[in-house]
Parts: structure tokens; sequence; C-alpha cells
């Protein structure tokens, strides 16, 4: 009698099925993994996708047992016939074949937000460490004259009087401890400023730091927030465009979403939830260099201004096998840890002003109470908070 083979049966079978689809899983994941790991030092003369794979998929926290899709040797989906492309474990396609239960197929939303990659309805879902996002990833004072809330031609009397009222709010007596640092670094920049030598010193090394490093952070997304999305809705989607190869498939299926930017032609998200979710799931689906994430709305201020930030080469570079020099979610990480651990004393230098002392101001800045830092400086407390 001839075996027939159906959906409906795999379905009905439930935990022997989804055993063997587990298995099946963990074995692909090994063989995959191992390819990863012996083919990565090759990809400087193997083409385009495996150089890709190599920075990307160091970021992954579960790489091991879930890594990136490989193209090794195979066709971008691009030149594939429509109906070929795609993964044969999408979520989003085993969904629609109704082989429920192995991978989880909802998109998650935030209080479900995890340092864990979950593999979604097209594309995957990125997350930085929220605690520091919500702790030192946010905008702040990053120098002298923004702290004490001056501008940069104050004269003498101004900076006495900036001086005073900050120190009035902030002292430890009044303010509690965690205002400490804050004030040990008021009284120096007082120190410095009011010193006409020490100050032009400082003023220049400001304005040279200024000119390497550009803005400082301010905490406000680059991307425009559309209305295809409910009010509460807490994802954004991010374009790595340090690894996107300028294809435009998720500029063609999703127009109102990614746009192409001059410069480098790569992909990037001018207005999120341009199109609707369905359109937006396409388009990060036909990515054949999957760089288009899911992120939290709160985590994409941070992520688009390190975008900015990152070193970049060329689409024609990296398809001659050189790797992207640079991650903005490491990049992310890194700016974060070092706010989080930013010391900052007289002896490291007390008129240069550089990343540590920028990282000490802000560090300090938001450890005062919300309540200071809302009545003396308003222009940054209003921007915490911006996005949901
Ligand atoms: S993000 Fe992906 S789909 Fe979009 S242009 Fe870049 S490589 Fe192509």
């Amino acid at each position: 009698m001839p075996v027939r083979l159906s959906l409906e049966r795999h379905r009905g079978s439930g935990l022997a099925f989804r055993r063997s689809l587990l298995l099946c899983v963990l074995a692909s994941c090994t063989v995959v993994g191992w390819l990863t790991s012996h083919v990565s030092n090759l990809g400087a003369t193997h083409g385009p996708y495996l150089t890709h794979s190599s920075p990307a998929s160091a970021l992954h926290k579960t790489s091991a047992c879930m890594p990136r899709r490989m193209r090794v040797g195979v066709a971008p989906r691009s030149l594939m016939p429509r109906t070929m492309r795609g993964s044969p474990l999408s979520p989003r396609r085993m969904g629609r074949l109704g082989r429920v239960g192995a991978v989880k197929l909802d998109l998650p939303n935030e209080s479900e937000a995890s340092t864990e990659i979950v593999f979604t309805g097209g594309g995957q879902y990125r997350v930085l460490d929220q605690g520091d996002v919500d702790a030192v990833g946010q905008a702040a004072p990053t120098d002298f004259y923004e702290m004490l809330g001056v501008d940069i031609s104050a004269n003498k009397t101004n900076l006495k009087k900036a001086y005073r009222g900050i120190l009035k709010y902030c002292h430890p007596d009044k303010a509690g401890a965690e205002a400490t640092e804050f004030c040990t670094l008021v009284n120096v920049a007082y120190d410095i400023l009011t010193n006409d030598v020490q100050r032009k010193v400082y003023d220049v090394d400001l304005e040279q730091y200024r000119e390497t490093q550009g803005d400082s952070f301010d905490g406000q997304a680059k991307s425009a927030w559309g209305t295809n999305c409910n009010t509460t809705e807490t994802r954004a989607v991010f374009v790595d465009e340090l690894s996107c190869i300028g294809c435009r498939m998720c500029n063609n299926l999703a127009g109102d979403t990614f746009g192409m930017e001059d410069l480098w032609g790569r992909a990037r998200v001018k207005t999120q939830w341009g199109n609707n979710e369905e359109e937006i799931s396409d388009a990060i689906d036909s990515c054949p260099v999957d760089c288009i994430y899911w992120v939290q709305r709160k985590q994409l201020p941070l992520l688009e201004y390190i975008m900015g930030l990152c070193n970049r080469i060329t689409v024609a570079s990296m398809m001659n096998g050189r790797a992207a020099p640079d991650s903005p979610f490491s990049r992310a990480e890194y700016f974060l840890k070092q706010r989080k651990e930013a010391k900052w004393g007289p002896a490291d230098g007390s008129m240069l002003h550089n990343e540590r002392l920028s990282n000490a101001i802000a560090k300090a800045w938001l450890q005062l109470p919300a309540e200071i830092r809302q009545d003396l400086w308003p222009q940054y407390a209003e921007l915490q908070g911006d996005t949901n």
C-alpha cells in the first residue's frame, strides 16, 4: 500500500511530529554551526555571501543553536523565482503550512523583551541590554558647558550664576548620595571655565573633539513614525547598513518604509510602519543578506545614532570579499558599556575633553534624581521617553 504523507497527519500526531522536527532543526543547526566555524576564515576569497555572515553572526548570542541562514554557493534570492525565495525553515512559511509548534511565530512585544534572538515572521528581533538603555542610553549633557547649562561664550558672571543654581539643588545633602559624582564634575567645570588659560585649552580640545566625534546623542530617532500600526506598538525596523548590499528589494516591496540613502546606496528605514506588517515582513523576508531587524522602539534612537558613526566600505568592496568593518549592534553595546563604567577624576587630564570625560558627565547627570533633571535641564529631560 502506498504511504501517504499529509500536513494534517503531522498536525494530528502532535508531540511525535514536534519531537522529530526539533531533532531535525538541532541536527541542521549543528551542521550549519560547524560549517560557519570552518568557513568563516575563507570569506576573503569566497564571495560576498560568506563574508557577510562573519561579522554579523558574531553578534548573535544564540548563533550556536540558531545560526543565520547561510548562502554558501547559493544564488541570491533576487535572482530566484519568487516561489523559491526564502528559507525553508522560515516560521512565516511554516505557519502558513500549518507546521506550528517548533518555533515561535508571534513577533515579540515589549513585555517579551529578551536578550535572546527570536525568529519571527520575517526577520530577526534584536535587543540591546534593556537595563542599560534605560539607565545610560539616553540624551544627556556631555561637556562642561552643557552640564552648566550655559552657552560656550558665557561670561564669568553667567558661569557663576549657573554654578550656584546647580549646587543649590544638586548638593548631595539635598539631592542624595547619587548626586556626589555630578557635583564633583560641576566643581571641576567651574574651576576650569573661570580660569582664562585653562578655558582656552579646554575650548580648543572640545572643538576638536566635536569635529571628530560629531554631534552627541540627542535621544531622537532619525526615522519618522508612520501610521500603519496601533498606538501601543513598541516594535520598529532597523537596517544594518554595513551589511546591506543595496539590492533595493526591501525598497521595492515596502517603499513607504524603506528608502535608499544617496551616499552609500544602502537601504535605510525612512518611516517606521510606513507600510503594514505584511508588507514589511515580506520586504524583510526578501533581503538576501538578512540585514533587516525588528528592534524595540525605545532602542531605535541609539541604534540609528550609532549607525551614523560606523565605518563603512562600498558595496563593491563587500562584493569583492571585504568584510564589513563595523557593527551597529556591537558599537551600541560598547557605547552603553562605556557610559555605564565611566569614571573620571582631575588626574585624567582636567583640561582635556575626551570620550571618557564625556561619558562620565552623561553618566553622573543621568544618576541625578529625575525631578532635578526636569527642573534644571528641561531641554534634556523632555527628550527622555520620546519613544515608547
Ligand atoms: S536591506 Fe536587504 S533587501 Fe534592502 S537593499 Fe539592503 S540588502 Fe537589499
